[in-house]
């Protein structure tokens, strides 16, 4: 027994836990949970604990549905709301009965991409910042959701329910080992912000997993609603979920170079022309569901066409300005993922692009230095600059032809993830909206 398994067997006795749940995310991204008592942790660190594979969305056939949950030391965690009866949760990695990686895990996608950056010397740290509404509960089916306030970006407001939000909602974080380095009122009404110190890419993508449960438990436990919707409201900005991203080869951070212009150095470069090149391709997973779009369509800091640029927020990759004595900071920043995404998928997709970058040495287009929204498009085309997919169906149809998106995913989430993709937007293709109602009925 290793040292951390021992060390989670300890702590759950000296601190009377008495449910563990088990954590893991199925395909779209939500995560899921059994409760198992003490007494089973045991075993459950040797052998697993078993389920069906067939009822959570997007990992097996009812044929070949049994699955098995490895519980991962070393995310024990006592869960702080959890106030009756002391609950700690682990993040688990699926195993089939013949302990082979269940292809389908989320999980399991993003270690296969680390381990091909760690094979190349690299560490790869990502830091989100976290945009999310807060809602005025109950919300109506069918009804726009009311913003829980009517501030906007940086406000301070004192007295104001959302302060107090986010003041409990670092708070908890922190005591659960995620460490956050800013959080602020965002632009539209009801709209706030939490970013998370950077992190390598796995455990951010747990903490992600967490954050949206630790902000969705403490709404309930005021009587307001959360929520990670892309884009609530036509006339407002959307949540979008910019990641910054870094390659380390052990201490050092191989994005920074002190004699180039912007500090970046070749691999930073390269790496950034990999996510221009894959841009297209990846954004059905960076930005997964029918709303998402409505985000990216130019305006609202959130970008809409394939370019990068330093101070530029209607880029799509931005290259932050950063104290030159700060080496370590040297990072570029992808701005059109999402708060709603599936972290695990999505941060495996940048990773490979970037790294496909570095291995084909792609040469780094011209920065953008316009505002890209306000070109015709005309200017954008004599720029070589792309436009994102408007729609998920586009998004589908970019990916679809992408061995970049199949060799990261593997074939089984692959072929699942568009199947389930192209369900959903055939869905919405059959809805009449309120908009053709507006636009085509008589009005009286
Ligand atoms: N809410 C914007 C988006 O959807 C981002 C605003 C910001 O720059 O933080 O991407
Ligand atoms: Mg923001
Ligand atoms: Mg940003």
């Amino acid at each position: 027994m290793d040292r951390q398994t021992e060390y989670v067997l300890r702590a759950v006795e000296e601190r009377n836990v008495r449910f563990i749940r088990l954590w893991f995310t199925d395909v779209q991204g939500f995560l899921k949970s059994v409760a198992m008592a003490p007494a089973e942790l045991e075993g459950a660190f040797a052998e697993g604990t078993g389920f069906d594979g067939s009822s959570i969305e997007g990992y097996a056939r009812v044929y070949e549905a049994d699955m098995i949950a490895r519980p991962d030391p070393s995310t024990f965690q006592l869960l702080p709301w959890r106030t009756q009866a002391n609950t700690a949760r682990m993040l688990c990695d699926i195993k089939l009965p013949d302990g082979s990686p269940a292809p389908a895990d989320p999980r399991h996608v993003l270690k296969r991409a680390l381990n091909k950056a760690a094979d190349m010397g690299f560490t790869f740290y990502c830091h989100p910042e976290i945009e999310f509404f807060l809602f005025k509960a109950p919300l109506v089916p069918g009804e726009p959701p009311v913003p829980l306030d009517t501030a906007g970006y940086f406000d301070h407001t004192t007295m104001d329910d959302g302060t107090d939000f986010r003041r409990d909602a670092v708070m908890m974080l922190e005591e659960m080992g995620i460490s956050v380095e800013f959080s602020h009122h965002e632009s539209a009404p009801g709209q706030h912000e939490i970013d998370l110190r950077y992190a390598d890419a796995l455990s951010m993508a747990d903490n992600i997993m967490t954050f949206r449960v630790v902000v969705r438990e403490i709404a309930a436990s005021q009587n307001i609603v959360a929520s990670f919707m892309p884009k609530p409201f036509t006339d407002a900005p959307g949540s979008g979920m910019h990641t910054h991203m870094s390659l380390f080869e052990g201490d050092h951070n191989v994005f920074y170079d002190a004699s180039d212009e912007v500090r970046l150095s070749k691999i930073g470069r390269q790496f950034v022309a990999g996510l221009l090149t894959h841009a297209r391709e990846i954004t059905a997973v960076t930005n997964q569901w029918v709303n998402s779009y409505k985000r990216l369509t130019g305006g609202g800091e959130a970008p809409a066409y394939v370019c990068w640029g330093r101070n530029n927020r209607s880029a799509l990759v931005r290259v932050p300005l950063f104290k030159p004595n700060k080496s370590s900071s040297a990072r570029v920043e992808y701005r059109a993922i999402d708060s709603a995404c599936n972290p695990y998928l999505a941060y495996a997709l940048l990773l490979n692009a970037g790294l496909d970058g570095i291995t084909r040495e792609l040469e780094l287009p011209e920065e953008a230095e316009d505002d890209v929204w306000a070109l015709t498009e005309r200017e954008r085309k004599a720029l070589g600059i792309n436009s994102l997919p408007r729609s998920l169906g586009a998004a589908i149809a970019a990916m679809e032809s992408s061995e970049l998106v199949a060799d990261t995913l593997g074939e089984h989430v692959f072929e699942y993830f568009l199947r389930n993709k192209r369900a959903e937007f055939e869905e919405y293709r059959r809805q009449v909206t309120p908009f053709e109602l507006r636009e085509h009925l008589p009005s009286l």
